[in-house]
């Protein structure tokens, strides 16, 4: 039911395409409309062009700086076709609706490129290119406007299939296309700006968000650093309210979303919960009966790194709680509460950071992840994966009891928030040994075996908190030795996600050793 494509306004800078889109355009009954040297490409092919300049009444001028800016163009882009107020003013000043733009920029990014002077770069700032792009993509309800010339074939097929008009889906998505080229094309020109005057503060770069806070430093004390929020929703650090204590760093901020994200897999219905990070891996997670409870299991797998951690709660901070870990030296407790018994226990501690989020972060919820390499950023699905008991697959001649599977999960879901390779030791829902960030999964196997040997002997136990647990790993073992390993450090079950060339010879040690093993089919790597 939309209107067909009758006028396009065609400006362009890189003319790759050009000529065949006008002439595909043309035998489509549409109208053309250019600017100077766009106009002049398609009239060298022998098309009929409008000049814009014959539009607005006014020549191209100021080195082409002012070239379209001017309501006889703007108004056909951005009037509301089914207003009647738009309507009467389009007849009042003759402005005649323009239903397609099609624009690609000055070549700001390649003119720095190439090595251009600053008064060069500046020139080649494109400035109605970006107005038109923008107040075409917000009309998307009449208008088509396409910024790439990879889209002119997409654009002519759609326009064949909805009788020279396009679709609603399309225009949308060309809309959202447009919105990300001026984002770019600004950010291009920020980020240029601030090598050339020599700006290196990281509040003044462009980045996803909006400065939040300009940090004392970053990872380390040379690094100069800020903090952005993306404004979303999502509770959590960036969310949190802060109650008492000093401004957070760079890595507390860092770890505290590592807590805090970890905590989150823990519904409150389901019971406490308590996670202790350090240098963004945990050093001890658990649940328990009452919050201090978890928190104490949280705090007995490794006493040692705990010192100094970031500790995050699933519940309402409460009194008992508060009052335990103030027993140690602890930089930030997040929580969805804290309750007024518990504030009061935490006033006398001036150093402690106190965070509450109003609830926890849905950790189902999708987002995108986003990592720098030099000249480049990664970008990916948040981890959201997750399984349950009817996911897994039991490969040994032993299936795991409900209590071990309850643990192989509660391995599994903390194995997903630990660092690659990760091995996590649990029992009776507390890890017992943490091995991450290591090389290779043998070694991780080991170390957290032998952190718990340390807590044991610390603790004066008669055998070592790994007896009698279940083990999980966050990508396939490839050789049976990191099982082995685990089997001498008292595990009885394993959950991995299988999937490796030797699974088998894996899968016989572990029924040589008596172990119970399920695969989860889906891994965790976490970098
Ligand atoms: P042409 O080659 O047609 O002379 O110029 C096309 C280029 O001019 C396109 O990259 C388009 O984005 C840009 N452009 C169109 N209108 C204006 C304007 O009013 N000011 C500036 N600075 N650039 C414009």
């Amino acid at each position: 039911d939309h209107r067909p494509i009758r006028r396009a306004l065609l400006s362009v800078s890189d003319k790759s395409g050009l000529v065949d889109l006008g002439k595909a355009l043309v035998e489509r009954d549409v109208e053309l409309l250019s600017t100077g040297g766009t106009a002049q490409t398609l009239r060298d092919a022998g098309l009929e062009v409008l000049d814009v300049a014959e539009v607005t009444g006014f020549p191209e001028m100021m080195d082409g700086r002012v070239k379209t800016l001017h309501p006889m163009v703007h108004g056909g882009l951005l009037a509301l076709r089914d207003n009647p107020a738009h309507v009467a003013a389009m007849q009042e000043y003759v402005i005649n609706p323009i239903d397609l733009l099609v624009v690609n920029l000055y070549p700001f990014e390649a003119t720095v490129a190439a090595g251009a002077d600053y008064a060069t770069c500046i020139e080649n700032i494109d400035i109605g290119g970006p107005a038109m792009i923008r107040a075409a993509a917000k009309n998307h309800a009449f208008v088509s406007v396409v910024v790439d010339t990879d889209d002119y074939d997409a654009l002519l097929a759609d326009m064949d299939a909805n009788d020279g008009a396009t679709s609603d889906d399309f225009r949308r998505t060309l809309a959202q296309t447009a919105y990300a080229r001026t984002g770019a094309y600004d950010a291009a020109v920020s980020n240029w700006m601030a090598g050339a005057i020599g700006v290196e503060t990281p509040r003044r770069r462009v980045v996803k968000g909006k400065l939040a806070q300009s940090l004392r430093y970053g990872e380390n004390p040379h690094q100069k650093a800020a903090f952005y929020k993306d404004g979303s929703d999502r509770p959590g650090v960036a969310s949190a309210t802060q109650h008492q204590g000093k401004e957070l760093s760079y890595n507390n901020i860092n770890d505290t979303d590592a807590a805090f994200e970890l905590v989150s897999e823990f519904a409150p219905e389901d019971g406490p919960a308590c996670a202790i990070i350090k240098h963004a891996n945990p050093c001890g997670v658990a649940r328990g009966a009452t919050l201090k409870d978890a928190y104490m299991r949280a705090f007995d797998c490794d006493r040692t790194s705990a010192f100094g951690g970031i500790i995050a709660l699933n519940r309402t901070l409460d009194a008992a709680t508060a009052r335990e870990i103030t027993g140690i030296f602890t930089e930030v407790v997040i929580a969805p509460d804290a309750d007024d018994a518990a504030r009061e226990i935490f006033a006398a501690k001036k150093n402690l950071r106190l965070l509450t989020t109003g609830s926890l972060a849905d950790p189902r919820a999708t987002a995108l992840a986003w990592r720098q390499v030099s000249g480049g950023l990664l970008v990916q699905d948040k981890d959201t994966g997750s399984i349950n008991r009817d996911n897994l697959k039991v490969v040994t001649k032993r299936v795991p009891t409900d209590a071990e599977l309850e643990d192989l999960l509660f391995a599994w879901t903390v194995a997903k928030h630990v660092k690659s390779n990760a091995i996590i030791y649990v029992k009776d829902g507390a890890t017992v040994g943490v091995g991450a960030g290591q090389m290779s999964r043998v070694d991780s196997t080991r170390i957290a075996a032998r952190k718990a040997q340390d807590m044991a002997d610390a603790l004066e136990l008669d055998a070592p908190l790994t007896q009698g647990s279940v083990v999980a790993s966050d990508a396939f073992f490839p050789f049976a030795d990191g099982l082995i390993t685990a089997a001498q450090a008292g595990a009885t079950a394993l959950i991995q996600p299988g999937g490796s060339m030797r699974d088998d010879d894996v899968i016989a040690a572990a029924n040589e050793a008596g172990l119970a093993m399920v695969f989860t089919g889906m891994r965790h790597f976490r970098h």
